[in-house]
């Protein structure tokens, strides 16, 4: 490792991506002696990904669950924010490169985290939009909400089917959150809101390639959590694997039964791969990617023959714990960017650390109000417990790197009430939605 505390210049720092992974790591490194950091991102906030559903289904807008980053780090007086893309590094030089930019490290951490993946079939991409980022969200809102705006003007049967089917694609948090919280919006939220449909004949279905959804939680938890989704209205698939998406049709395919629906709302949750960034490692360093493009790194998270640069987060792939690797969670990013700051501090003064080790508290997923499971260690609980428990792990993590109290009282009110404050259709194609039903002859004058 470059500079030790005898130099007596600065050992550089350099984390590239605020995210979890990033962010926990610059924010252990807070005002360390002898260290400066840079942390480089894209975005100029930190996104706070497990509310994201809320965003796309109305209940919180986009400043509610993103922090700017450089408030969060304004009392990290040796640290740097730069807004920018970081393309590629060079180990040798020790540098990575932002545009035309070259920015010097003697410890480098990379934490770009995930992309969403459609196993080879990008170009459904288009049709159904995962969640990732605030734009997701924000398409997937519109999306929503046109639905049921357009279905409110169509009166022919059959597209209003279409228009009223949401298809959600993967039964993990994501997708187990998301078809809860449209079935909330359709069944309950917007049922005295329109005057030509009825939101109560939506259709959900979310789409499971597994045995079970919530493949993670305890066997006896996922079949909680299917029963409630099947209670607020949602049909759940298990052992369904998608095979095609064309033209607004899905066609998936349970055992040998194929079966096909037409929906103008396809949301995908199905995949992750590892953002760009792990090919370019791979290419620089030599290491190795695992099949989703995580970079393969060491008990102590450096990259293999560099000890100087790390990996955490989702881009990397930790399997020194139990053989398989970590999953893409927040907490495990957390905790990888705490563990390498704590090894910068020591190698800095000559000494060094035990690896990594996880520290599983369990996991969590909320279906809808009074509704989610957690699965804890010994814990499993499911129900009304288990959804103030998650209440109050969010707010306490969100509440955590800013202060949220009001946004959060105010999301519990929306909550409590049913009523979802950001409805809003945004973006440009909202405008052509307009358009359209401007130019339509309304459905009283037919
Ligand atoms: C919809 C959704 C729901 C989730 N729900 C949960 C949940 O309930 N519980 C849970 O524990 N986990 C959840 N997760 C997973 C969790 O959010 C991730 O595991 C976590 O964000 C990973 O942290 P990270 O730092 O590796 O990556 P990220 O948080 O994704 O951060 C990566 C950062 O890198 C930046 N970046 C990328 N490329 C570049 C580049 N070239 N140059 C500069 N900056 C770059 C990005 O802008 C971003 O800020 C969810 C994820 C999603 C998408």
């Amino acid at each position: 490792m470059g500079a030790s505390l005898e130099n007596h210049r600065p050992h550089e720092v350099v984390i590239v991506g605020g995210g979890f992974g990033g962010l926990y790591t610059a924010k252990a490194l807070k005002n360390v002696k002898n260290v400066n950091v840079t942390l480089i991102d894209k975005r100029n906030f930190h996104l706070f990904q497990p509310l994201l559903y809320q965003v796309a289904t109305g209940t919180l807008s986009p400043g509610d669950i993103s922090s700017p980053l450089r408030a969060v780090l304004s009392k990290s007086k040796n640290t740097k924010v730069l807004l920018g893309e970081v393309n590629d590094i060079d180990p040798e030089a020790q540098h990575i490169i932002m545009g035309d930019k070259l920015i010097p490290y003697d410890t480098l951490v990379v934490a770009t985290g995930a992309k969403h993946s459609y196993f080879g079939n990008d170009d459904w991409q288009k049709v159904a939009p995962g969640l990732k980022t605030v734009e997701d969200a924000i398409e997937i809102r519109r999306r929503i909400f046109s639905a049921f705006e357009t279905a409110e003007r169509e009166t022919d049967p059959e597209k209003r089917r279409a228009l009223l089917s949401f298809v959600i694609v993967g039964g993990g948090p994501t997708g187990v959150e998301l078809s809860g919280a449209i079935a909330e919006l359709a069944y309950k939220t917007l049922e005295e809101d329109f005057r030509n449909i009825d939101t109560s004949e939506t259709r959900i279905l979310l789409l499971q390639g597994g045995e079970r959804i919530l493949p993670f939680v305890a066997p006896e938890l996922s079949k909680s959590a299917a029963e409630s989704l099947q209670a607020l209205g949602v049909e759940v698939y298990t052992k369904t694997r998608v095979t095609d998406i064309d033209n607004e049709i899905v066609t998936f395919k349970q055992g040998d039964q194929v079966q096909q629906i037409s929906s103008k709302t396809i949301l995908w949750a199905a995949g992750t791969q590892a953002s760009p960034m792990g090919k370019i490692l791979a290419k620089r360093t030599g290491t190795e990617c695992d099949r989703a493009g995580r970079v393969i790194v060491e008990p102590d998270l450096s990259i293999k023959g560099h000890q100087n640069i790390f990996v955490v987060g989702d881009l990397s792939s930790f399997s020194h714990q139990n053989g398989k690797p970590l999953p893409g969670v927040a907490p495990v990013a957390t905790q990888e960017g705490e563990y390498v700051a704590k090894l910068v501090k020591k190698r800095l003064q000559g000494r060094t650390i035990t690896p990594f080790k996880y520290n599983d508290y369990g996991n969590l997923a909320m279906i809808g109000q009074n509704a989610a499971v957690v699965d804890v260690g010994p814990f499993k609980l499911k129900g009304f417990p288990a959804w103030l428990f998650w209440l109050f792990i969010h707010i306490y993590f969100l509440i955590e790197f800013d202060s949220k109290v009001l946004v959060m009282i105010q999301w519990a009110w929306s909550y409590l009430t049913r009523k979802r404050g950001s409805r809003l259709i945004t973006g440009k194609e909202s405008l052509a939605l307009a358009k359209v039903i401007t130019q339509q002859p309304s459905m009283e004058s037919r």
